[in-house]
């Protein structure tokens, strides 16, 4: 459901009150964090921290190498590190996370405080004290730019390259179909505070490492394809990721090209779990199938075009769960 102009303006004000009120704030990104997600953190602890606040940005997992160029990660740790029996913050912000759990081992630091759910996934539960979801914002930087141009915080050229990061991530390069007037609305805005377009771009987007080149050619080597030319599938093990020397966040932007073939409705990447214990799967659909609502019944969540869910057991197993839910899709015999 969309929400009411006044209730998002009343969350707005609820925050910019938390954030008045309180002292000490820990921000969490959902697991295997991505571009939106690793932005809008960076950009919010900068801004925490420069408004006099203690504050902290905390992830399970790594943030991926390409966004090693952002600046703040002075203010992030992994969760880890961190023992929750020493640590209170006052206020803990969820920063595009469709539940609490997406938090993962971050979600322990968070037991004794007040919640913040900033988000722009459809799938999200609207948990938390006080919730900002805006399921049209092209990205979560979208929406922490709100915040700011509504607190009245002075956005500064690191701040502004953090959210164009995050928003550029998100649309993929403001390709995608959640790119709106209003998307380049804030990334023209933020170009004016400093963001550079094409030097991020040149960044985020043409510079690949050798692994993850070498995990791409091994993932399109399992291609394939069914349901009339429709569905189309790769998966990638940890012993591709083994031999090409690359790390689970290097799967990023494979999914890209088995949706790219011509007829392609639906891809999938089943990418095997650190523990062996079962896949991520990633969905995503070019123009027809809400893919959010198959995650959400395999117990994931995210976008109409771009969703994930974990399924346990082996690739055989895990991949019958997922078409089994897709075969009940009335798109596949259609012409
Ligand atoms: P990706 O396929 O790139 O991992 O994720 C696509 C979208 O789905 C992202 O917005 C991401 O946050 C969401 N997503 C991916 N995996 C999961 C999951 O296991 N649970 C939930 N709730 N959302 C997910
Ligand atoms: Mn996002």
């Amino acid at each position: 459901m969309k929400p009411s102009l006044s209730s998002v303006e009343e969350a707005l004000s609820e925050i910019k009150s938390l954030i008045e009120k309180h002292h000490s704030f820990v921000l969490l990104e959902h697991q295997k964090p991505d571009g939106d997600c690793v932005g809008s953190g960076l950009a919010l602890v900068q801004v925490l921290q420069s408004l006099g606040k203690q504050a902290l940005l905390v992830s399970q997992d790594p943030h991926p190498a390409v966004y090693d160029f952002l600046p703040g990660s002075e203010f992030h740790t992994r969760a880890q590190y961190i023992d929750p029996e020493d640590f209170r913050a006052e206020v803990a912000v969820f920063i595009d996370c469709t539940d609490p759990e997406r938090a993962g081992k971050g979600l322990d630091l968070a037991r004794n405080s007040i919640w913040v759910n900033i988000d722009h996934h459809i799938s999200n539960t609207g948990f938390g004290d006080v919730s900002l979801v805006l399921p049209d914002a092209a990205a979560t930087g979208e929406i922490i730019y709100k915040l700011l141009i509504a607190a009245g915080v002075p956005i500064t050229k690191e701040i502004a390259t953090c959210l164009y990061v995050a928003i550029a991530t998100d649309t993929g390069g403001f390709r995608y179909q959640n790119t709106t007037q209003e998307t380049f609305e804030i990334a023209g805005a933020l170009t004016g505070y400093g963001a550079n377009p094409w030097e991020i771009a040149e960044l985020i987007f043409e510079t690949r490492t050798v692994s993850s080149v070498l995990l791409l050619g091994k993932a399109l080597n399992t291609l394939k394809l069914s349901r009339g030319g429709k569905l189309a599938t790769v998966s990638v093990t940890r012993d591709m990721m083994a031999q090409a020397g690359a790390s689970p966040d290097e799967t990023e932007g494979i999914i890209g090209y088995p949706r790219s073939i011509s007829g392609v409705e639906v891809s999938l990447l089943f990418r095997e779990m650190e523990d062996g214990s079962g896949f991520h799967v990633s969905f995503r659909s070019r123009s027809k199938v809400d893919v959010s609502k198959i995650a959400v019944k395999l117990g994931g969540g995210g976008h109409p075009r771009a969703a994930g869910a974990l399924v346990k057991g082996t690739l055989e197993e895990a991949s019958q769960k997922v078409l089994a839910i897709l075969d009940e899709l009335d798109i596949w015999t259609d012409s």
